[in-house]
């Protein structure tokens, strides 16, 4: 039986509107005025809540099968929790680490029966695994992704110039992004040593953002616009942080190299100056840089040169932050955040003077099509259309709130946004024409599922 969703705000293509969404099966089947019902459906009036496309979280750390860190189960609840639909895992914290197929396909062991939004993964590419991107194309991965620094995994080996170009090679030609770690381990090496030379204090937030200076990511961007434009094959910098790379890929785009770009929500919402000293829960790398580079991201990200906004959720075991010494260089790194984003941006946007129409056309296009056309879901996830799967955020603009604990949905609460003030919440997720959170009074079991590129 179709079902009919309405609301007084709406966002489909022709911006936030009255609309109702007839719904057919797991299907948005059509897309109506707000006071026209087909008849004989089942109706859900959300009143003025706003209706979103669920988010497409293209960069989250699963880290199943293998590693007692996240999994599918709590990651994939977290994700429903904040409006997503669709996460894309990364390859590297996984055991088997997915840069074969074989280990593909242990992750999709991992996930059955546990995903409760639908999954992708992207593969890997390390050093000496260039024979094995045809098999994994074919087996269906979202696309690649790479180091060309130390992963933080010793299994996941970060690749060279020549190694790219031999990843480059099998990838060109076929659609899939290459999704790159930019920052490159000389510099990075170079000013470590001469920290610990010097006796730096590594409790210091300082001396850890001195660690990982700006040219570290300036240097591997160019190498990559470089082998972008050689090899015109997308390639995708993940986790962009440092605004001083945005003049070279302003020039990049400019003469129409395949270059994309993301950043995080925590460059976007924290900044350098207030991270305190031993509080290694804001540990990620590239790091939070100042204020005044926040404000450029900002800016790039207005301006249509950042394409998108992920949450790189990266958990760990509590014990791996070493809290208790509070050294920077010891702790694992990586935020916590999956479930938190939507809410997150929507107060920054607020923050700086965005209105409701603008922000929520805004978020559904650097949090849901952006990274559903960089994943191949174009069509399908990511948008409020007919013949798109009826994934939905329902949101609440005005729900002020302040994160607790119990907020938190992945399986290790520890979160730099904890205790933060934010402005708009999740109230309902809808994956594939049916509501996925699970509640006391529902039992509901995962729905959630492989997706592949369209
Ligand atoms: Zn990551």
């Amino acid at each position: 039986m179709a079902q009919a969703l309405r609301s007084t705000r709406v966002l489909t293509a022709d911006g936030l509107a009255p609309a109702t969404l007839i719904v057919d099966g797991e299907k948005i089947a059509a897309v109506c005025p707000w006071n026209e019902t087909a008849d004989a459906v089942r109706r859900h009036d959300f009143g003025d809540l706003l209706l979103l496309p669920g988010l497409v979280e293209s960069h989250v750390h699963i880290n199943d099968p293998g590693r007692d860190w996240e999994g599918f189960d709590t990651a994939t609840r977290a994700a429903a929790s904040g409006g997503v639909t669709t996460v894309v895992d990364m390859p590297l914290n996984c055991v088997p680490e997915t840069i074969n197929v074989e280990a593909l396909e242990a992750k999709r062991a991992a996930a059955s029966g546990k995903a409760w939004v639908d999954w992708a993964t992207w593969g890997g590419v390390v050093r000496g695994n260039a024979a094995e991107l045809p098999a994994l194309i074919k087996s269906g991965v979202s696309g690649f992704k790479c180091f060309l620094i130390h992963s933080g995994i010793d299994g996941f080996c970060w690749v060279d110039e020549c190694e790219l170009r031999l990843a480059l090679d099998k990838i060109r030609g076929m659609g899939l992004p290459l999704l790159v770690h930019a920052e490159v381990a000389g510099s990075v090496e170079a000013a470590s040593e001469s920290l610990h030379r010097n006796g730096a204090n590594w409790q210091q937030y300082s001396t850890y953002l001195a660690s990982r200076p700006d040219a570290a990511e300036v240097e591997a961007i160019r190498l990559l616009i470089r082998l972008a434009e050689e090899f015109q094959t997308p390639v995708h910098v993940v986790h962009l942080s440092s605004a001083r790379a945005l003049p070279l890929l302003v020039d990049a785009r400019n003469r129409g190299v395949p270059i994309t770009v993301e950043t995080c929500v925590h460059y976007l919402w924290f900044n350098a100056e207030e991270i305190p000293d031993g509080a290694t829960e804001y540990k990620c790398a590239p790091p939070i840089r100042r204020s005044e580079n926040r404000e450029r991201l900002w800016q790039a990200l207005k301006g249509g040169l950042i394409d998108m906004v992920v949450t790189d959720h990266s958990p760990c075991p509590p014990a791996m932050k070493r809290r208790e010494e509070g050294r920077w260089d010891l702790a694992w790194g990586g935020i916590s955040s999956l479930g938190l984003a939507l809410s997150v941006m929507w107060t920054a946007m607020r923050q700086r003077g965005y209105q409701i129409p603008e922000a929520a056309e805004c978020i559904a296009k650097w949090m849901s099509a952006r990274p559903a056309r960089l994943a191949g879901f174009l069509g399908q996830k990511g948008t409020l259309a007919v013949g798109a799967d009826a994934d939905i955020a329902i949101f609440d603009p005005d729900a002020a709130w302040t994160v607790v604990e119990s907020d938190l949905h992945f399986r290790h609460k520890i979160s730099p946004y904890l205790g933060a003030h934010l402005c708009g919440r999740v109230r309902e997720t809808w994956l594939r024409g049916q509501p996925v959170l699970p509640s006391d009074q529902i039992a509901i079991s995962p729905r959630g599922r492989e997706q592949v590129r369209t």
